[in-house]
């Protein structure tokens, strides 16, 4: 290829029929794009070439103008505990994370599945106190294709097949400030991966919440909360101004839940700001609104991004969770061990160091 020729189109991230669309000039068959799409997804391949009950002249066709699409990877960090930060570099040059997670251990012979962990976003806009990549800023949004290609690829690593692992919309960027080609990735990802194995989290984009609550099948909700006080989610989380506590309860108490699920509220503690008992206590009469369970989840920390934040003590977190527990509310505590500080939750940013000084913290003060 020299410089002058035109960029291939990916196919990855095509519907069926604008798969078939796209390719009508190159073959009159209507069933090549079924099988096209088979090898992209099912059977995982990158290229024309594995496609091997394709005609020859027509791998050939299609290798001139379209690429299959999938992210290249640029690097990997591994963790002790199994699980695996994948750096990817976009068509453009963009780079983004994904998580690969194992099985749990004890259960994986009872066909536990693996989870993988996309990015819909190459920043952030939302600008979260706690966040690395709130600290970017905001990032191009991922096409579909991209972010099914992140699934794809590590199911190829791994050599996982469709029906074995949970997809989580945790990486890096707000899911519903890009809902057009997260819908579309929910769409495509669906052969592969059930809604009800598939969770979307998200800051409290209101209005996403209530578009999304439209669609047909709907993925698992997750809404990262932090502290019930709006004065103090608002400090954490400056997305919180425009769509208050109040406002996100109101679309929360309107999501339409299946019979025996939950919205799954996520809780950062960090230290000294919202760890306190009063905070659990609100955070307990707020939550029993509406059917859920609470994950908390200590800091990550980061001297270089996150200055001047730090992890609560175990015991600490031990205590805001029995208070919760003792209020009826079902909650969890994760802690990102083998991870360490790479590539746990919001730990995500395409980038080793701060091009520049990093941007600066939202407008959070210690109280
Ligand atoms: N933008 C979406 C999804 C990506 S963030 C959202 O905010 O929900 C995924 C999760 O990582 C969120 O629950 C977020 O609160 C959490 N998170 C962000 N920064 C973190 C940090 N430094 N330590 C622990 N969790 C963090
Ligand atoms: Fe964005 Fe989520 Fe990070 Fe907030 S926590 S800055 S919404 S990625």
């Amino acid at each position: 290829m020299s410089f002058s020729d035109p960029p291939k189109t990916p196919l990855l991230g095509l519907s069926l029929p604008e798969l078939a669309q796209a390719i009508a000039p190159l073959t009159r068959e209507r069933f090549r794009a079924a099988q096209l799409t088979r090898w992209m997804t099912e059977r995982r391949a990158a290229g024309f070439d594995a496609m091997t009950d394709l005609p020859v002249a027509l791998r050939a066709a299609l290798d001139e103008r379209f690429v299959v699409g999938l992210p290249e990877v640029e690097a990997r960090t591994p963790a002790e505990d199994g699980a695996e930060k994948l750096l990817f570099r976009l068509a453009d040059g963009v780079k983004v994370e994904a998580v690969y997670i194992p099985a749990p251990r004890k259960r994986a012979s009872a066909g536990e599945r693996v989870t993988v962990c996309v990015s819909s976003q190459a920043g952030c806009a939302v600008n979260c106190a706690f966040c690395v990549t709130g600290r970017i800023g905001a990032g191009r949004n991922l096409t579909a294709g991209e972010i099914l290609g992140q699934y794809l690829v590590v199911a190829r690593e791994k050599g996982f097949g469709p029906r074995a692992a949970n997809v989580v919309f945790m990486g890096m960027g707000e899911p519903l400030l890009n809902l057009p080609n997260v819908s579309r990735a929910l769409d495509l990802l669906e052969v592969e991966v059930s809604p009800r194995r598939t969770t979307l989290s998200t800051a409290g984009v209101v209005p996403g919440i209530r578009e999304l609550a439209k669609r047909e099948r709907r993925p698992n909700l997750a809404v990262s909360l932090t502290a019930a006080d709006e004065e103090l989610r608002t400090r954490l989380m400056p997305i919180n101004a425009r769509w208050s506590v109040a406002e996100l309860l109101e679309a929360l108490a309107e999501w339409p839940l299946e019979p025996g699920r939950r919205i799954t509220f996520e809780v950062v503690l960090v230290a000294g700001v919202n760890d306190t008992p009063e905070a659990a206590r609100a955070l307990a009469r707020l939550v029993k609104r509406v059917p859920s369970k609470v994950n908390l989840i200590p800091l990550n920390e980061s001297a270089e991004w996150l200055p001047g934040l730090t992890r609560p003590s175990a015991e600490r977190v031990d205590a805001f969770g029995r208070l919760l527990a003792a209020s009826g509310v079902d909650v969890t505590v994760r802690w990102s061990k083998g991870l360490g500080a790479a590539a746990a939750c919001g730990q995500l940013k395409g980038r080793e160091a701060p091009a520049r000084a990093p941007r600066p913290p939202a407008p959070f003060v210690r109280s």
